[in-house]
């Protein structure tokens, strides 16, 4: 093997289960923790030198790793620290990519900077908020972020990138499909304002109902979010099996209205849809899932769907990378079948190669 740069050192066979919320997956043949932009550069240098590819991550919290872990060099991105700084009748806070999101997001309620709120309890590290454009309860990052910093792998080189050329719609952007793997995310910049907090999703308005909007205070936000997401086991919590996950594994469909209505008929009840903009409809995915046939709870094998949610596939001890996308091939199918409508998976699938199954989950047809 040729020389390391000294500020970087990989060590080889790194099991990458223990760094994902879903934990499962095998080793990394080489993995290399970066806490500076030039040990990223330095660490993507150092593939090149070796002819390996490359992978990012940050919390792990959105990752399927193969059985077989991945054969190259897998980077978490640690760059930390954080810059909060007024800038006209807003406030920039420039974030570390390797802070974890939900200290950001606290931290940001402390200072009454509102914008992020309704993202509490969301785990994983900044880096990864822009890459499926994060959302949750009526925010998304996209509405808050004003630039984000990356290392261009293809240019080598740093650049600023206004929120505007990241390419963001609903759960994705240019880094998750058009340019997945070219950039690596340094830090981000969000735009935050003064309040009042955002309360229009329908659950979260529930809570403060009979209140006017701004006597809501963001901090009574942010505990209202986290209340709702541990019901749904969608907070991290080692004593609770079923956040042993990548959240919701499928991100809801959007259809046209006449699908929608198609499912109405075929359904045989009201099916929900939220009517967007565009005159297409957003369906739950928990509703066609359960429909199909799948109940919270169900198992298969050492996989299976969360008793709380049907949209978040559980490890439920000691469970495969083969069983979970398995029966994440298995739902799709089934929801294809009895409605026609191609669920999209929301994590990223990260060693499987040409696997069959991970390449039908990814395909835009049922
Ligand atoms: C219990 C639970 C609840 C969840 N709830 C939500 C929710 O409400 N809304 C939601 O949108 N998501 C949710 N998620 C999914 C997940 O938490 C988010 O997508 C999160 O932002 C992923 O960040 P991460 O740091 O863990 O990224 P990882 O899982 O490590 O990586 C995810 C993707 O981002 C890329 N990436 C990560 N960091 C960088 C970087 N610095 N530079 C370039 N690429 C990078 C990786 O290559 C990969 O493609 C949930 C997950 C769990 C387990």
């Amino acid at each position: 093997m040729r020389s390391v740069e000294p500020s970087i050192r990989p060590q080889p066979g790194v099991p990458l289960s223990p760094l994902t919320t879903l934990g499962i997956g095998g080793p990394a043949r080489w993995f290399v923790r970066a806490t500076t932009v030039d040990e990223v550069a330095a660490a993507w240098r150092w593939t090149r030198e070796q002819g390996l590819p490359l992978f990012v991550m940050g919390g792990g919290s959105n990752l399927v790793i193969a059985d077989g872990g991945f054969d190259g060099l897998v980077m978490q991105v640690a760059i930390r620290g954080t810059v909060v700084a007024p800038r006209g009748a807003e406030t920039m806070l420039r974030a570390g990519a390797g802070e974890t999101w939900d200290d950001v997001v606290a931290d940001a309620v402390s200072r009454g900077l509102a914008g992020l709120e309704c993202l509490s309890g969301i785990p994983g590290c900044v880096g990864g908020t822009p890459v499926q454009n994060v959302g949750a309860y009526g925010q998304e990052v996209a509405d808050t972020i004003r630039e984000v910093t990356v290392f261009d792998l293809g240019a080598a080189c740093v650049t600023t990138m206004p929120a505007s050329a990241c390419g963001f719609a609903y759960r994705t952007s240019r880094f998750k499909h058009d340019d997945a793997g070219r950039f690596v995310i340094c830090d981000v910049t969000f735009a935050l304002g003064s309040g009042p907090p955002g309360i229009s999703y329908p659950d979260l308005a529930g809570c403060f109902q009979g209140r006017r909007r701004d006597s809501v205070t963001l901090a009574e936000v942010r505990q209202a979010v986290l209340a709702i997401r541990r019901r749904k086991g969608m907070v991290i919590d080692a004593a609770d099996p079923d956040t042993r996950s990548v959240g919701s594994f499928f991100v809801n469909p959007v259809v046209a209205a006449g699908v929608h209505a198609r499912l109405v008929a075929a359904s045989g009840e009201a099916a929900p849809g939220f009517p967007l903009p565009d005159g297409q409809v957003k369906i739950p995915a928990a509703w066609l899932i359960e429909r199909a046939g799948f109940a919270r709870g169900a198992r298969r094998g050492r996989a299976g769907l969360s008793s709380k949610h049907p949209l978040a596939i559980v490890n439920g001890g000691g469970a495969s990378a083969r069983e979970v996308v398995d029966l994440a091939a298995e739902i799709k199918r089934q929801v294809a079948d009895r409605f026609g409508v191609a669920l999209r998976p929301e994590p990223v699938f990260v060693g499987f190669g040409g696997d069959p199954a991970v390449a039908y989950l990814q395909k835009d047809i049922g």
